[in-house]
């Protein structure tokens, strides 16, 4: 039954609690107002009455509830009560009233006064108000003792009689009274039991209730969780969805790189096998390449002590020459109409000598006209049809002396006109080159090629021009007011440097010929009677080479000098006079100096005049000692030009006659 209670609603649960309350109480209330009621009856039944005003059971007040109390004066207050609720009766308590009669009928009087000891229990029989008019006609007079006519006042007996009577039936009523009231208490006793029982239950459930209302409260936060976890649920179905096609897509994905894992493979094996192969073979070119390049560096070993025996062998060859060698140049002739030139004779058989041929006609006139010769020999004479290329081969291998470690000087002499600047410096076309840019052109790339060897080399060239005993910087770029001055000064290692001289770095021949043009600019000319052109200045183009060959630790330090002297003509016929006579006279001075100082080198004299002259102090270290020195004579083919073509000759033949004394000397040294 607990179980049923249990799953039965609370509502519901709690309606039965209060239709058994109401059904005790209303079995209480039938039987007396003596009844003694519990107090807690009593405060269910109060509550039940207030809860619902359509109750139907009867009002019991506290006082009621005593009214078996001996206090005549505490009944009072009962019975009017009484009397209130009878005068309006609720119409569902007249039933109620009539359950339970009283089993001992009594006869009530109509008036109030007789029935007032009676208490409550006969109120219940009480008929409706309408109805009180009427006499009770039921009960008969002799068995009630009220019916029977006052007596009088004397008849004691009789009312005695009547007392007697009425004691009795009191009596009587107590004792039916006393065993209505046991059977209630024995009622009330059950009832209180069964309440009791009802209120353990009524706890039970209301404990159930409670843990119910818990477990309900639980419940609901349950469903909270719930509906949580349903989102949740749907949230991770969507992700799993897409996660599922992902999945798809990466495992299409992998398919495809599985199969390109597969070919690489294939591919890798293939490399694998190649690259054995390689592998393999570089050892093999590893071994080679160790064998190659023990044989390079025995050959490099061999070549440069075979670049150091050609060196040696080439300078053998270049002094047993000669260290100074004059060759002889004859310019060809300028104009169309000129005849030909027969003074100067060049024999076919031989490039070395020259004669120079002339009629003179006899100052008497009475003798035949005289031919006089002269016969000149030098190391090597060019022609008029000389090209400029077949001159320089012949000056080539002093240049490669001079990227050898041999200061090289190569000057020009001869008169205004005969071709000097034209030899050195020649035309813009590359076949007409002259020496210079020649030679500049064979230094950079011997140069170039010697790097192949280790040798590493450095250029510094300087252009200097010596005008009446005064240097002049030809690269000077700076402004003409403030030109400095230049001293010639010998520093250690007795070398020449020439103070505020512009010492240009180069590195290729372009920079060189960007300094000739420069150079040439900056070239004082004047005009003369015998050429416009004619320069009245010794030019000096100085090219210092120094090499390096790091890997041997060698080191080679020279200086090219090419020089274009100025005009060698006698004062006399120049016609020259003032500025010009001075300056003829200091470029003859200088020119005489020349020879007497190679004349001087050449017969291997003590003192050298180098200082006389700015030219031959400047030229001293190119010079002297293991320098070579070339000196080109060029003559003018033009017939009044003979007498200064043969003081060149001479001039160049001194010197040349004196070097191959000097050379017999040395030849017969070596041999
Ligand atoms: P210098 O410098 O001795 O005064 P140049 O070199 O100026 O003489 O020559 C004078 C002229 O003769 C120039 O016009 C030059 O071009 C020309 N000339 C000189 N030598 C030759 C030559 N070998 N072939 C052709 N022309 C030449
Ligand atoms: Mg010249």
């Amino acid at each position: 039954m607990r179980d049923q209670l249990v799953k039965r609603p609370q509502a519901e649960f709690k309606f039965e609690v209060q239709t058994a309350a109401r059904s005790v109480c209303a079995g209480v209330c039938c039987f007396s107002s003596r009844v003694i009621l519990s107090p807690c009856i009593k405060e269910e039944l109060h509550t039940m009455n207030k809860e619902n005003t359509a109750s139907l059971l009867p009002v019991m007040s506290g006082k009621r509830a005593h009214t078996n109390s001996s206090d005549g004066e505490q009944q009072q207050p009962a019975q009017k009560k009484m009397r209130r609720v009878d005068a309006e009766p609720p119409q569902r308590f007249r039933p109620a009233a009539s359950v339970v009669p009283p089993r001992h009928p009594v006869a009530v009087k109509a008036p109030v006064k007789a029935l007032r000891p009676t208490g409550a229990a006969t109120v219940a029989v009480a008929p409706a108000r309408g109805d009180q008019r009427k006499p009770v006609a039921a009960v008969p007079k002799a068995a009630a003792g009220l019916g029977v006519s006052r007596r009088p006042g004397w008849d004691l007996k009789g009312k005695v009689s009547d007392m007697e009577a009425k004691v009795q039936n009191y009596q009587s009523k107590i004792k039916s009274v006393n065993l209505e009231n046991d059977h209630l208490k024995d009622s009330i006793t059950k009832a209180q039991k069964h309440k009791a029982e009802i209120e353990d239950e009524n706890k039970g459930l209301n404990k159930r209730l409670g843990d119910c209302e818990e477990e309900l409260e639980k419940l609901a936060t349950v469903k909270d969780d719930l509906a949580q976890t349903s989102t949740e649920r749907d949230g991770l179905k969507k992700d799993l969805s897409k996660l599922n096609e992902e999945h798809k897509v990466l495992e299409g994905l992998r398919d495809h790189l599985e199969s390109e894992l597969c070919n690489i493979q294939t591919q890798l094996a293939i490399q694998t096998s190649t690259l054995r192969q390689c592998q393999d073979s570089l050892k093999e070119s590893q071994e080679m390449v160790r064998n190659l390049e023990e044989t390079v560096a025995r050959e490099r070993e061999e070549l440069h002590l075979g670049e150091m025996e050609r060196r040696k062998l080439h300078n053998t060859i270049q002094e047993l020459k000669g260290n100074i060698r004059v060759f002889c140049r004859v310019r060809p002739l300028l104009t169309c109409n000129q005849s030909d030139v027969l003074h100067i004779q060049l024999p076919a058989h031989d490039n070395k000598a020259l004669t120079l041929a002339k009629t003179e006609e006899s100052h008497t006139g009475r003798t035949a006209d005289t031919q006089k010769s002269y016969n000149f020999s030098f190391d090597r004479v060019f022609g008029p049809h000389a090209t400029q290329r077949e001159v320089f081969e012949e000056i080539s291998l002093l240049v490669q002396s001079a990227l050898d470690g041999y200061n090289v000087c190569c000057f020009a002499y001869g008169q205004t006109g005969s071709g000097k600047t034209f030899t050195m410096e020649g035309g813009d076309l590359e076949n007409l080159w002259g020496v210079i840019p020649r030679a500049v052109q064979q230094i950079f790339k011997s140069a170039k090629a010697l790097q192949e060897q280790g040798w590493q080399y450095a250029f510094t060239a300087s252009f200097v021009e010596i005008y009446n005993e005064t240097l002049r910087d030809l690269l000077y770029t700076g402004k003409p007011n403030k030109r400095p001055e230049h001293e010639i000064r010998k520093v250690a290692n007795n070398e020449i440097t020439v103070t505020n001289l512009t010492y240009q770095k180069v590195n290729n021949e372009d920079e060189v010929h960007n300094l000739i043009m420069l150079a040439n600019q900056n070239r004082s000319t004047a005009r003369t009677g015998i050429n416009d052109h004619s320069s009245r200045s010794h030019s000096v183009f100085q090219l210092d080479i120094e090499g390096q060959n790091s890997d041997r630790d060698t080191k080679c330090k020279s200086v090219l000098c090419l020089v274009d002297l100025a005009g060698s003509e006698r004062v006399q016929k120049s016609q020259s006079q003032g500025e010009r006579f001075k300056e003829m006279t200091a470029i003859n001075s200088s020119l005489t100096n020349l020879g007497i100082v190679i004349a001087a080198l050449a017969s291997k004299e003590s003192f050298i005049p180098y200082r006389n002259s700015k030219l031959t102090y400047l030229l001293q270290n190119c010079l002297g000692g293991n320098s070579k020195t070339l000196m080109f004579v060029n003559i003018a083919p033009e017939e009044e030009s003979f007498s200064e073509s043969l003081n060149s000759l001479r001039f160049a033949s001194k010197v040349s006659d004196l070097m191959r004394s000097h050379q017999c000397i040395y030849f017969m040294k070596v041999s």
